[in-house]
């Protein structure tokens, strides 16, 4: 009697489970008719952006850059690209049609230099870039610098502006309010360097830089990485909150800082609630912590963690489910991507990386099928992100009856990306793929491409360097 009952309030047990797991898959869910309402409230918020500042939380930034590469440009040119997992110092070699690397170097920022003083993590940027430099004999210390800096930053020109607010875990409170480019050239005077920021760019505009070199068509640029942003190139009389705005080529890139994007049509869970509570950054980068790296092997976790708390699926392991961050996106990738008949490489990660001894192959599929849940809807919110900017620009095939203009006739549109998500995470790809096709059509979806860019945030940098470092301004937008 006593071994029926407790094969009765198991099996209750794991129907609290399966309830859990379905309360989250409905409060994720993004069918198609859904996708069009965040593609329209992103088109809406873009305007309101662009209309006022402060009008929107889509901050819709000019970047001071209204000229992309011509082509033309040539040299040696360096570039620091901080804000992601790594920070970067590249060589670049911009000429005959081609931006070469040709010489790199990859670091882990150490954490507590995210938390320190801005003084601090700028030593630290200069310190890497001298050593890089002088391994080249010094000879390349009058380089033009390109200075990718991915935060929300207000520009006051190509060359400088000043920081907004951290996002992604950075938290340095002294550099909020600060001018960055100035911040660097210090730091890179106190290291004895001479070497002087020349473009001060998002990450997001690198890589649309770096794309437009290779392909015109090359219209908005997108990172879905340890966080989520995307640019496009705006005409100037659109950008109403800055009347009289004039440039040569009549466009300018706008950073939309799309990570704090929001609307009610999101879906928001109380896991997504419990997550924000965790952050530095509350109330903030909404959009950003349903869709990028760092958020959501964190989303996954929290979900486990309450199962295991109301289960015992998990046994006495549960209480290794309680710490913050101990799943990271990586890690989610990895369980979603295992395909073999009995998730092998599920249970070793769950025994490597979160204590869990083995478990039974239906608590694995709960912990596959939980990553899916997170990773499908950070993909396709991430594509109606995309086709609201293909709206804003008239590219998603909505104004085709009205322009007379046929399908066939609809223009080409090219959209960089770049970051680990979507570069390194074919499932995420796919999800996010398959979502474009659903809210454009199978049509329009084809004049759109995706094209991932190597190192555009840096590279791309480097060739605004080059396009500022002279007083050409031959290129096009
Ligand atoms: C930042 C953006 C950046 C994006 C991708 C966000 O957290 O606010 O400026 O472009 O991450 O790196
Ligand atoms: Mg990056």
């Amino acid at each position: 009697a006593a071994l029926v009952a407790r094969r009765a309030s198991a099996r209750a047990r794991w129907r609290r489970v399966v309830a859990l797991l379905r309360e989250f898959e409905d409060g994720c869910a993004t069918p198609t008719p859904r996708l069009r309402q965040v593609v329209d409230a992103m088109v809406v918020e873009m305007h309101a952006g662009l209309a006022s500042d402060g009008g929107s939380k889509l901050k819709m930034l000019l970047t001071f850059v209204d000229a992309l590469p011509a082509g033309n440009e040539q040299g040696t040119y360096y570039s620091i690209d901080l804000g992601g997992t790594n920070f970067r110092v590249l060589r670049v070699e911009v000429g005959a049609g081609s931006v070469v690397t040709s010489r790199k170097v990859e670091v882990t920022i150490p954490e507590e230099l995210t938390k320190g003083t801005i003084e601090e993590l700028f030593n630290f940027v200069a310190m890497t870039l001298k050593e890089f430099v002088e391994t080249e004999d010094g000879k390349d210390e009058q380089r033009a610098l390109g200075f990718t800096f991915s935060f929300p930053v207000r520009q006051t020109s190509v060359s400088s502006g000043s920081l907004i607010r951290w996002t992604k875990g950075f938290f340095i409170e002294d550099a909020v309010g600060k001018d960055v480019a100035q911040c660097l050239n210090e730091a890179l005077a106190r290291s004895g360097l001479n070497v002087r920021v020349t473009a001060l760019v998002n990450d997001t505009v690198g890589t649309l830089a770096l794309g437009h070199y290779y392909d015109e068509d090359t219209v908005a640029a997108v990172i879905i990485g340890a966080g989520t942003n995307a640019c496009y190139i705006e005409r100037t009389d659109a950008i109403i909150k800055c009347q009289g705005l004039l440039t040569n080529s009549g466009g300018m890139v706008v950073n939309m800082e799309w990570g704090n994007f929001w609307s009610s049509h999101l879906p928001r869970t109380p896991y997504d609630i419990s997550l924000d509570d965790e952050t530095q950054n509350r109330n903030e980068q909404g959009f950003e912590k349903m869709i990028s790296g760092i958020y959501l092997g964190e989303i996954a976790r929290l979900v486990l963690h309450r199962m295991a708390l109301e289960s015992d699926v998990f046994g006495d392991a549960a209480y290794n489910l309680s710490t913050p961050f101990t799943l990271s996106t990586p890690l989610l990738a990895a369980i979603r991507k295992d395909d073999s008949p009995d998730l092998s490489e599920v249970r070793r990660i769950l025994q490597e990386h979160l204590k869990i001894p083995d478990t039974p192959l239906k608590t694995r599929r709960l912990v596959a099928k939980v990553c899916d849940i997170v990773t499908q809807r950070a993909a396709r919110l991430a594509a109606a992100g995309i086709v609201g900017i293909l709206k804003k620009l008239g590219r998603d095939g909505s104004g085709v009856a009205s322009s007379g203009r046929t399908r066939g006739q609809l223009r080409r549109t090219v959209v960089a990306i770049e970051g680990g998500l979507y570069e390194g995470y074919p499932v995420f790809r796919e999800y996010l793929d398959e979502a474009l096709v659903e809210i454009l059509g199978e049509e329009v979806a084809q004049t759109v491409a995706l094209r991932v860019t190597e190192d555009g945030s840096g590279a791309g940098a480097a060739l605004l360097a080059a396009v500022h470092s002279s007083n050409r301004q031959q290129g096009s937008i």
